[in-house]
């Protein structure tokens, strides 16, 4: 029997995730898409419907499922082929919440995570700037304290659901080397502004912005966990993040080779349909074989961190790397299989491409995911190497 780890709470998830996306996304979303809108509304909805708070405490609001719950909206939301909208879901769910959920007081979640989780209030994390994105450790935002008080100045950018953001998991420094400050900046604070970021190559649904901090002045009971240990919390955040982005590709990359496995039968070409040329059909094999190892990879990593947490690392990382390349490849291939009906935005792929793009480069480029991957393997014969000098 096939793999199957989704048990009848998470089909009937299912269900309602589909329901939902047909009557209240699916008529809308060119429209959003064509205008750059990110609509608000969606937030609210969500919370709602149980799809922020799927897989939080029901004493939180939430539903208390396990983290294929997550996988199953992911999967819905990249087969409606919505990809700026589940990146506003994604940030608004597993960016900033997991580590509110872990480090908040009682009245940190009081006031942020259970209005996160009803869908009527916003997060975004900010950890990048301007000068410092793969190189975490060079951010230059400061919080500096002054009597009960610290005082933020800086900037962010990039920062997925920014201008709608009710609360910021910002990443500040408050020393030298490592010395990072977790807060839970509340964006009503006086010096603080949002500008949306324009030009975007893709993820048209979805908010996109600048942050700015001059001078604002927040409370002690703002800092989320201990201070000077936020490099430490936002490392071990990672790996969630991580995971669901790989099963968000690896079920685009699906939806993609469907489209094609498809269309190539309904195409006709030099008097059959050109799913009956061998060039084509070996193409939709070789493409089989890359979804299933983008689904495998992905699944597994859920698995992996299931068992053992952020130490699933290795089992992450790999799954990040590889379905974020490779989902982009299937898509390239399945427009290529649509001829010049793939260049058309009628075809869904068009914005499938444009959206996956951002899979190799955000929540940790390809390169920064090799680096991972090698310290843990490439090092570990280097070091066990080592040993083996030392002791003959
Ligand atoms: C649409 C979008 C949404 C985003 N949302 C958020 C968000 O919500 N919150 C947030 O904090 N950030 C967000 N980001 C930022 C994203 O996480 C960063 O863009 C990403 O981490 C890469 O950082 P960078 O852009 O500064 O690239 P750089 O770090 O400048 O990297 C440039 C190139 O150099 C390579 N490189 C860097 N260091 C190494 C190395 N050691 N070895 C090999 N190669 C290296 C990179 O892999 C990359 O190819 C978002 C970005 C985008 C585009």
């Amino acid at each position: 029997m096939a793999y199957n780890p989704f048990t009848e709470d998470h089909e009937m998830l299912r269900e309602s995730v589909r329901a939902t996306i047909a009557e209240h996304i699916t008529p809308y979303v060119d429209e959003w898409e064509r205008d750059h809108v990110c609509p608000k509304h969606i937030f609210k909805l969500f919370g709602e419907q149980g799809y922020t708070g799927a897989t939080y405490a029901e004493e939180l609001g939430g539903s208390g499922m396990d983290m294929w719950a997550a996988i199953v909206i992911a999967r819905e939301l990249a087969r409606a082929n919505v990809g700026g909208l589940q990146l506003s879901w994604y940030a608004n769910t597993y960016l900033a919440p997991p580590l509110i959920n872990a480090l908040g007081t009682d009245e940190q979640k009081e006031q942020w995570l259970k209005p996160i989780i009803s869908g009527d209030k916003i997060c975004s994390l900010g950890i990048t700037e301007p000068g410092a994105g793969s190189d975490v450790g060079g951010i230059t935002t400061t919080a500096v304290l002054d009597g009960d008080e610290y005082v933020i100045n800086g900037s962010k950018c990039w920062i997925t659901n920014g201008t709608m953001a009710d609360v910021i998991m910002l990443v500040t420094r408050t020393g030298e080397g490592h010395d990072f400050t977790l807060f839970l900046f509340d964006t009503t604070t006086p010096g603080f502004s949002a500008q949306a970021m324009t030009g975007k190559l893709g993820m048209h649904t979805s908010d996109t912005a600048e942050l700015f901090f001059d001078n604002c002045r927040v409370p002690k009971s703002a800092v989320l966990g201990h201070p000077h240990n936020g490099f430490y919390y936002i490392m071990s955040n990672l790996q969630e993040e991580r995971l669901i982005g790989a099963a968000m590709g690896a079920y685009a990359a699906e939806w993609a080779y469907e489209k094609a496995l498809a269309y190539t039968q309904e195409r006709m070409a030099f008097g059959r349909p050109i799913a009956g040329f061998q060039a084509v059909r070996h193409k939709l094999a070789n493409m089989a074989c890359r979804v299933e190892a983008c689904l495998s990879m992905s699944l597994r990593a859920v698995e992996g961190f299931m068992a053992e947490g952020p130490a699933a690392i290795g089992l992450v990382s790999k799954a990040k790397a590889f379905v974020g390349e490779e989902a982009q490849r299937i898509v390239y291939d399945a427009m290529q299989l649509h001829g010049g009906n793939g260049f058309m935005e009628e075809y869904g792929l068009a914005r499938t491409y444009r959206d996956l793009r951002l899979f190799s480069i955000g929540g940790g480029t390809t390169e920064i995911m090799y680096e991972i991957i090698s310290k843990l393997e490439v090092d570990k014969v280097a070091h066990a190497k080592k040993g083996i000098e030392k002791r003959s």
